[in-house]
């Protein structure tokens, strides 16, 4: 059995980030996915420059090698009506591919991962919690 602080079980933008923000904290911490990475994910791939900024991306070094795609203006249209114009003039929202920007979150992170493995139980065990049998918190 391996013992953890705290297991995060998703690997995706919220446990990535989670697992970063808490990376120096002295804890001991394991990400679980049932996900290989980079995985696809559904999404439209819209992330706003706010959002960049309190995931502390470095926009100049994330574009460089991966899709970072700068909208100013887009038209929202319903079909057999006239389109509506939206030009803001400044970065309103980035295009980004999820399958680059869920693994870039997740490979700046330094914390042990164990990918590829489904979370199948979490049961309670003389107080503490463990999963899949394998691994366990207090
Ligand atoms: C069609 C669509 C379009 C979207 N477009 C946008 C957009 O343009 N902009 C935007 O900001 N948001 C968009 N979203 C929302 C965005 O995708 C989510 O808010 C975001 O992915 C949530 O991140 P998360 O880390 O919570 O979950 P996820 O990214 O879903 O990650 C969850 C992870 O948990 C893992 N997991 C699940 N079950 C288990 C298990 N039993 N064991 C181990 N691992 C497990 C999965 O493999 C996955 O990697 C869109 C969503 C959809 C559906």
């Amino acid at each position: 059995m391996d013992y953890y602080d705290l297991i995060i079980v998703g690997a995706g933008p919220a446990g990535s980030t989670l697992a970063h923000a808490l990376q120096d904290s002295g804890k001991r911490i394991l990400v679980i996915d049932k996900q290989d990475f980079p995985r696809d994910k559904t999404c439209a791939g819209w992330v706003t420059p706010a959002v960049m900024d309190s995931l502390d991306i470095d926009i100049n070094h994330y574009g460089t090698g991966r899709t970072l795609q700068p909208i100013r203006r887009f038209r929202i249209g319903m079909m057999g009506q006239s389109a509506v114009e939206n030009d803001h003039g400044e970065i309103v929202s980035y295009g980004i591919r999820r399958c680059e920007f869920d693994a870039f979150l997740l490979d700046r992170t330094a914390v042990p991962k164990q990918l590829n493995t489904p979370v199948k139980s979490i049961v309670r065990r003389d107080g503490n919690w463990v999963i899949n049998d394998t691994w366990e918190r207090p």
